[in-house]
Order: structure tokens, then sequence, then C-alpha cells
């Protein structure tokens, strides 16, 4: 069975970590979400609301997991027997950080490949941390979120769009 990962924060996750999880999803028999607790991030969603949150969105696909995990990928995928990281580029911009970490990553676990997929054009401006913006000051995130996200990001940040 050919099992990745793909980690980041998701807080929350968008339609552009959907996106690449959708057409991860072609490429292996199982797509492994893990959520890193890094308490270092201060995240807006708790650690349980961001795992509701892909799991109700991913529901119907027996083909992806979500889990949490802390300490280092590289450790995390070796006792997991998981031998691919999924990443997302965006713009160059990503490209630097994401290729140190690749190769860190494969120093510390010599079994560990990472593939990375473009991100569909559309999604290449999203993060999180722009519909965290938007949504704080009450901006329309339909575009980039699922509905359950919106209104929890509006929650969050007790805003109203009008
Ligand atoms: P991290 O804190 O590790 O950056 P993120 O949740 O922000 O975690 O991102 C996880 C992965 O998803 C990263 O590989 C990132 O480049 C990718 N990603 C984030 N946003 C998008 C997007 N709009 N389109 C494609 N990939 C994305």
């Amino acid at each position: 069975m050919r099992i990745a990962i793909y980690p980041g924060s998701f807080d929350p996750i968008t339609k552009g970590h959907i996106d690449i999880i959708d057409r991860a999803a072609k490429m292996f028999d199982k797509i492994v979400i893990g959520i890193f607790d890094n308490n270092q991030k201060n995240p807006l969603f708790s650690m349980q609301q961001r795992i509701n949150m892909i799991k109700n969105i991913f529901k119907d696909n027996t083909h992806v997991e979500v889990i949490c995990f802390k300490g280092l990928l590289a450790d995390f995928t070796r006792d997991n027997n998981i031998s691919v990281v999924i990443r997302g580029l965006r713009a160059v911009s990503d490209f630097e950080y994401e290729f140190q970490m690749a190769l860190t990553n494969k120093k510390l676990n010599a079994n560990l490949e990472t593939v990375f997929i473009p991100a569909r054009e559309y999604y290449t401006y999203l993060s999180s941390s722009m519909v965290k913006t938007l949504a704080r000051y009450g901006g329309d995130v339909s575009p980039f979120v699922t509905d359950e996200v919106a209104t929890a990001l509006y929650v969050a940040y007790g805003s109203k769009r009008c």
C-alpha cells in the first residue's frame, strides 16, 4: 500500500490544501493528513477543531486519514512506516524553505522522499494566514474555505460580513 503524509498546521484548512489532498489521493492509496502540534505557532484553532474540520471535509473519502503529531516528521514517518511526504508549492518564495526541509528530512530519515505538488493557479496566493486576516475584518472568505470553516472563522473573530 502506498501511503503518503501531508503535514502542516492547517490553521485552518483552505481550498488550496483540499486541492493538493485531492490530487495526491489519485497518486497514493492513502493520504495521512498530519497536523503538526506546534506550540510556538500559537494557532487560532485548537487541535480538536482542526481535526474535526478536516474530518468533516473528507468524511466520504476512506483514503484520507487525519492525525496529529508532535516532534520531528522524520521520526514520525520512520515509526509509522511512511516513506513519502507531500508538500504544496505555491510560489518561488515557498521553494527555498521547502527545499531546505526536504533535504533536512532526508538527512534524518534516508528512506523519506518529498513529493512537491504545484498549487493550482487560482490558489497560488492563498494561505491560512491570508484567510484569517480577511475573516478578522469581516471579508468574504467563501471562495477560499468551506462553509463550516468560514463560520468557524467568523465565530473565532466575532465578526460578521456586512
Ligand atoms: P506549514 O505551517 O507547514 O506551512 P500549512 O498548513 O501552511 O503548514 O501548509 C501545509 C502545506 O500546504 C505546505 O506544503 C504548503 O506549502 C501547502 N499549501 C498551503 N497553502 C496552499 C495552497 N493555497 N495551495 C497549495 N499548497 C498550499
